[in-house]
């Protein structure tokens, strides 16, 4: 056998499972699409954030305290920064989605967050223009990661540990064999005990089973320098904003990027092999349109831009799971717009189901089966 254990796809959750298994003496062969330290999946972009009062379902809280633990406990071990604390506010309609859903989640598990009313946001943040009426929910542990530094850090300790990897070599197929799995590349072919299916927009190709339930979307980062109040966007916690038309988020002022801001779910489907790169005049006015809106000093000149992919199931939440069609076989992907946080647990749970058969986190929620 080429290894006890093939990851197709070294993105955020591939490097995280490649780690976790090699960390347990596993043999870990990994192959990528891209160079080691590409962008074109869907962790390119510099900053990703971290929060608890999860608004989108209380089940993820656990998994994001793990998640948390072994962020910090990384930087531990490599001696890497990868997780800056800010803090993070969620601010919108009182009877939207956002509001409601972090409150929940922070009351069923006893997170810490102060509520803000209209008044308080417009005290403590008054570089945003907020709507009479609006609310926020401000908790102390949310932050952001730097994703290509958190990739390179899980890939960097896994060789230490043993794993072998292959860059700009992409998976084409597998099978299932008498004693496990064979993947094939266009170098030849490579036997396993079991396979890790972890490549991001790409999961469809390689899983077939789940790929109905995915879609790819097109979104678009941008960068820019603020117009004035430099120090006050550099004290800014990370942010969603649930305004009357969609999402906004983004990040405080960072030196040598300048202010990061995004909308979410703009809707554009996407092919990840013919995916427009380029961001065009109007995804730059999508987001400028809500920033003369909401932010209004953050609208000035463009330092940058960066197209990215979400890969979402119709209920937005992710899914991890053994493969129907072979048990030696795992899969994490469909993190629709809000996964990365979670990839250093992902690799853990990625290495339980793959060396168990099981893990100990409560990811029943995430079962593909869920989505029939
Ligand atoms: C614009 C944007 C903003 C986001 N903001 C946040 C945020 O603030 N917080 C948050 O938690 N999450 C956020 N997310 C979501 C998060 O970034 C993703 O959920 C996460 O990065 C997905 O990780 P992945 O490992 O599935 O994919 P990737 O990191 O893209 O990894 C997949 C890898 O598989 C490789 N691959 C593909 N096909 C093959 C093949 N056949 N063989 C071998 N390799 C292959 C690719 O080259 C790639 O390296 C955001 C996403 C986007 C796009």
């Amino acid at each position: 056998m080429a290894a006890d254990v093939i990851v197709a796809g070294l993105g955020a959750h591939g490097s995280a499972a490649a780690y976790h298994l090699a960390k347990r003496g596993t043999s870990v062969l990994g192959f990528d699409r891209f160079d080691r330290g590409h962008t074109l999946g869907s962790s390119g972009g510099l900053s990703r954030i971290i929060r608890l009062s999860y608004y989108e379902h209380p089940d993820y809280v656990p998994l994001l305290r793990r998640a948390w633990d072994l962020w910090r406990e990384l930087e531990a071990e490599s001696g890497e920064r990868l997780l800056t604390q800010t803090g993070g506010v969620y601010a919108g309609r009182p009877d939207g989605e956002l509001v409601p859903g972090a409150l929940a989640s922070a009351r069923a598990h006893g997170l810490a967050h102060e509520v803000l009313d209209t008044k308080a946001l417009r005290d403590r943040f008054p570089l945003f223009d907020w709507v009479d009426g609006w609310r926020g929910v401000l908790e102390p542990q949310a932050g952001w990661l730097a994703p290509e530094r958190c990739i390179e850090t899980h890939l960097r300790l896994a060789e230490r540990e043993g794993a072998d990897f292959r860059f700009a070599e992409p998976v084409e197929r597998w099978e299932s064999t008498f004693d496990g799995i064979r993947v094939y590349t266009r170098t030849g072919h490579y036997d396993a005990a079991h396979l890790v299916i972890s490549a991001g927009a790409w999961t469809g190709r390689l899983a077939p089973s789940i790929a109905p339930e995915l879609s790819v979307e097109r979104n678009v980062l941008f960068w820019f320098e603020p117009k004035a109040e430099r120090e006050a966007f550099a004290r800014l916690p990370v942010y969603i904003v649930e305004d009357t038309d969609r999402f906004f988020y983004g990040f405080p002022y960072i030196e040598g990027q300048g202010v990061k801001v995004a909308g979410l779910h703009f809707g554009d489907a996407a092919d990840p092999d013919t995916v427009d790169r380029t961001a065009s005049p109007r995804d730059e006015e999508r987001v400028r349109e809500w920033l003369r809106r909401r932010l209004p000093l953050a609208d000035g000149p463009r330092r940058d831009a960066k197209v990215c992919m979400y890969t979402n199931t119709p209920d937005s939440n992710f899914i991890i799971d053994i493969l129907p069609e072979d048990s030696n076989v795992v899969v994490a992907s469909a993190c629709s717009g809000h996964g990365f946080k979670f990839s250093s647990v992902v690799g853990e749970i990625l290495a339980d189901l793959t060396l168990d058969g099981d893990t100990k986190h409560p990811i029943g929620f995430l079962a593909a089966e869920r989505l029939g």
